[in-house]
C-alpha cells in the first residue's frame, strides 16, 4: 500500500485522509482483523505506555546493573518546584521519557517503539500533547498510528537498530515517529507530519550509538529525554509552517548512508563514544 513517505502522502492527498487513517486500513488488511480488534489491540499498547511513562514519576525505579535510576523523579520533582529553565511541558515531558527508560531498565513491560532503547520517546510525547490541548484517548490512539507509518518507513528503507545504524536510528526513528504523529494530533496535515518527522531526523543525524558497559542505560536514558525534546521543537517548527528542504524519503536514506559510514566502534559495541571513556571503562568493571 505504501513503502516510501511520498506514497503515503499521496494516499493521504487522494483519499482526504489523514495519516493514522490510512495506516490503520494497511493494519487492517495486512492482519486481516476489524476496526475493533485493531482498536481493541492499540488501545492495549497504549495503557501499557501510559503506565511505563508515569511509573517512575514518583518512586525510584533502579535498574538491574543499579547503573542507573531516579532520575525521572529527580526531573519530576525538580518541575514540581515550579522554577526551571525550560519550563513545565520541556520538564514534564523529560520526566516521563526518563521514567520509561527506567521502567525498560528494571525490567519492567515497555512498548519498543521502535526498540527497547528509544522507548521513552513517543509515550511521553503521546501524553505531553494530550495533556496540553486536553485531548481524547481516540486521538492518543490516532497519533500512534500515525507513528507506527512512520516507523514502518524508516524501517523498510533504513534501519532502527542501533547496531546497523547508531542511535540516530533508534532515539532519531522515535523522535521522527513522535513529531509526525504529534503534528497530526494538534490538527496539522500529513505533508506536516512528515516534514516534522524529517526535522526530527535531522536535528539528530549523526547520532552514535555508546551504551556504557553495553547496557541500555546511559547514555541511552538521556537521548531518550532529548528525544521527546526533539519531537516537540520539530512538531512546532512544521506546524509554523516551515518546510523541509529536503523530503523525508530522502532524509531517511541520507540517515541510512551515515549509518553504514559509522566505524563499528560507535553501533552498540559499546567500544567507542561515552562507552570507551575512563570512567566508562570503570563502570563496565563495576557492573561485570
Ligand atoms: S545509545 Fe545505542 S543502545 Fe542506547 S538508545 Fe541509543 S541506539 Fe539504543
Amino acid at each position: 500500500m505504501f513503502n516510501k513517505g511520498s506514497e503515503l502522502l499521496k494516499l493521504c492527498k487522494e483519499q482526504n485522509k489523514k495519516i493514522s487513517e490510512i495506516v490503520m486500513e494497511k493494519e487492517m488488511d495486512d492482519n486481516d482483523i476489524s476496526y475493533d480488534e485493531l482498536m481493541d489491540k492499540m488501545k492495549s499498547v497504549l495503557d501499557t505506555m501510559i503506565k511505563s511513562a508515569t511509573t517512575a514519576l514518583d518512586k525510584e525505579v533502579i535498574s538491574v546493573s543499579k547503573l542507573s535510576g531516579g532520575d525521572a523523579k529527580k526531573m519530576e520533582d525538580y518541575k514540581n518546584k515550579g522554577n526551571t529553565i525550560s519550563g513545565e511541558l520541556i520538564t514534564s515531558a523529560m520526566a516521563k521519557a526518563l521514567s520509561t527508560s527506567e521502567v525498560n531498565a528494571s525490567m519492567g513491560r515497555i512498548i519498543a517503539a521502535p526498540t527497547a532503547g528509544a522507548s521513552g520517546i513517543l509515550p511521553s510525547a503521546i501524553i505531553t500533547v494530550k495533556d496540553k490541548f486536553n485531548l481524547s484517548e481516540e486521538d492518543m490512539i490516532a497519533g500512534l498510528f500515525t507513528a507506527a507509518g512512520i516507523g514502518e518507513i524508516i524501517a523498510k528503507n533504513a534501519t532502527i537498530s542501533g547496531a546497523e545504524g547508531g542511535c540516530q536510528a533508534e532515539c532519531g526513528a522515535a523522535s521522527s515517529m513522535a513529531a509526525a504523529a504529534i503534528v497530526e494530533m494538534v490538527g496539522g496535515n500529513a505533508e506536516a507530519s512528515l516534514n516534522a518527522a524529517s526535522f526530527a531526523m535531522i536535528n539528530i543525524m549523526g547520532l552514535v550509538c555508546d551504551p556504557v558497559a553495553g547496557l541500555v542505560e546511559f547514555p541511552c536514558a538521556l537521548r531518550n529525554a532529548s528525544g521527546v525534546v526533539n519531537a516537540l521543537v520539530s512538531a512546532d517548527i512544521a506546524m509554523a509552517g516551515i518546510k523541509s528542504l529536503v523530503p523525508f524519503d530522502e532524509v531517511i536514506d541520507a540517515m541510512y548512508r551515515v549509518g553504514k559510514s559509522m566505524p563499528e566502534s560507535l553501533k552498540e559495541t559499546a567500544l567507542g563514544g561515552v562507552a570507551a571513556t575512563p570512567t566508562g571503562d570503570k563502570l563496565k568493571g563495576r557492573v561485570l
